[in-house]
């Protein structure tokens, strides 16, 4: 009796270890390999495929906290720039119900998080949020099922996608860099006092789209080192000239 309990333990404890061999799994990879380097990975599971990730935040009067940036999204394109496929990269993974998936199969924060962090001016959030994923969040090649193994969790690869683009706004909280350097929202600024701002604050130069004059969009290029690691970089063509309009919310 024992021992054939023995045998089912351990019958099962192999089947867990051994991944099928169709399936990469994300332990294997490089921490070290950097995206749009020599020293990325070929495995797509192991570098992204897109390796410039492109953080895009928003100032929307009306929309989101006072004292915060909101989320246009998460980019990710080849490393000269060029666009990932417009339609999005893997039609199999597109949904319209982003909103229920991360209501139902994300940690309890995620939701409202993004209810605070990622409103949408235009549409429903759950029309924007599925936009974001099936565009641009399906382009995440390490995000891509097959990268997790057998341990991959039904919309693991959502939860993690829009967990992480949170985490970048946070750590990325152009508010802030823009406040610590005196720029506050109410005022005109100059465009090289802004982007000493950003330096300052991330070593990275932005790019700094207004609209008429007035601040609509900040964008920060990253490469990836491993999977999990942004590094900023220095990035260029800001729409913005000479003095910036920087409304209240
Ligand atoms: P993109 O294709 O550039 O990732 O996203 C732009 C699309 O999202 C447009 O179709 C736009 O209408 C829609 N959208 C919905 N809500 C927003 C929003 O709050 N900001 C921006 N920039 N686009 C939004």
């Amino acid at each position: 009796m024992i021992k054939s309990l023995l045998v089912s333990l351990a019958l099962i404890a192999s089947s867990a270890l051994a991944a099928p061999a169709t399936l990469t799994s994300k332990t294997s990879c490089s921490a070290t390999a950097v995206s749009c380097s020599s020293s990325a990975s070929s495995n797509t599971c192991c570098s992204p495929k897109y390796g410039l990730v492109v953080l895009v935040q928003q100032w929307v009067p009306g929309y989101g906290p006072d004292d915060a940036f909101t989320l246009h999204g998460l980019w990710p394109d080849e490393c000269n720039g060029s666009y990932a496929p417009s339609n999005g990269c893997d039609s199999s993974r597109q949904w319209t119900n982003i909103e229920s998936i991360v209501e139902n199969y994300g940690p309890s924060t995620l939701h409202s998080d993004m209810l605070t962090y990622w409103p949408s001016d235009a549409e429903s959030n759950n029309d924007f949020w599925s936009h974001e994923w099936d565009k641009h969040g399906t382009c995440v090649s390490t995000y891509a099922p097959t990268c997790y193994g057998s341990s991959y969790t039904k919309y693991e690869d959502v939860i993690d996608y829009f967990t992480k683009v949170l985490e970048l706004r946070a750590q990325y909280d152009l508010y802030s860099a823009l406040a610590d350097a005196n720029i506050t929202p109410g005022g005109s600024y100059s465009v090289s006092d802004m982007q000493d701002a950003i330096q300052s604050a991330f070593g990275v130069t932005a790019k700094i789209d207004c609209s008429s004059g007035t601040l609509s969009d900040i964008e920060i290029n990253f490469v990836v080192k491993g999977t999990t690691t942004y590094i900023p970089q220095n990035t260029s063509g800001s729409t913005c000239k000479g003095t910036v309009d920087y409304p209240s919310k």
